[in-house]
């Protein structure tokens, strides 16, 4: 099976190191036998709709705005979540997905395809997340890193990602990010897929890849994360 890898505008949304989640998809998908093709679509570039797996990542507000714009015209991922494909955002790309995000201080149209508003926070967000992933992959708990201006606020009754244990996700309810269809979002940099390889799989089987498992040193990578993260909270409990 060949497996085609869609990196949106990994050139400005690619501040955060998210373009790294792409490399790890490539690497867990190779391990299975399977064969890869990697298109990083350039801001000045055609989205291609056949894809198998999109990824969008994190970035500042003008860079964002950019993405936005773009992805207005001819709504290339509103196409690919009607083919069930599934889309990775995170942060900037998160915020894009839903109905409004502000960058620069204006409020902008997003995508509409997670019904979510993303509104600025009284303080910037920053650092070290823990959470408790909601969805069955094969983990107990999440980490990540987290670098944002904007809290995103979900309609009634639509499902985040995880429980936040430590950090503040999408800002004020105590969770992080949102899972609709085969849609999933999160405010975890990482990059999240190098973090979390339960994660990595389960986008991988939503592509059509079936089971797959992440190699010895790739599930070391995560619990040596999540077990420093309840180490520093153990001492910030104990202090
Ligand atoms: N510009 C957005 C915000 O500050 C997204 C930041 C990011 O992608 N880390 O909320």
């Amino acid at each position: 099976m060949n497996i085609k890898i869609v990196s949106i505008f990994p050139d400005v949304l690619g501040t955060y190191g998210d373009q790294g989640n792409a490399r790890v998809l490539e690497y867990l998908a190779r391990s299975t036998g399977a064969t890869t093709e990697l298109v990083s679509v350039g801001i000045n570039d055609v989205v291609p709709v056949d894809g198998d797996l999109y990824l969008l990542g994190g970035g500042e507000d003008g860079p964002q705005a950019l993405a936005a714009r773009r992805l207005q015209a001819g709504a290339p991922l509103q196409r690919v979540v009607e083919r069930g494909r599934p889309i990775l955002a995170i942060c900037a790309g998160y915020q894009i997905l839903g109905r409004s995000f502000v960058a620069e201080g204006k409020t902008l149209p997003g995508l509409n395809i997670l019904p979510a508003d993303s509104v600025p926070a009284t303080r910037r967000m920053v650092g070290e997340v823990l959470s408790e992933p909601l969805i069955g992959i094969g983990q107990a708990l999440m980490t990540g890193f987290e670098n944002h201006g904007s809290m995103t606020v979900l309609d009634d009754g639509v499902e985040p990602l995880a429980r936040i244990r430590r950090g503040s996700g999408n800002g004020r309810d105590g969770y992080d990010g949102v899972i609709v269809g085969s849609v999933i979002g999160s405010y975890m940099h990482g990059p999240i897929l190098a973090r979390n390889p339960g994660l990595a799989c389960h986008l991988l089987s939503c592509a059509g890849l079936g089971e797959v498992q992440p190699s010895r040193r790739h599930r070391q990578l995560h619990h040596e994360r999540a077990r420093a993260q309840i180490e520093s909270l153990w001492r910030t409990v104990r202090a």
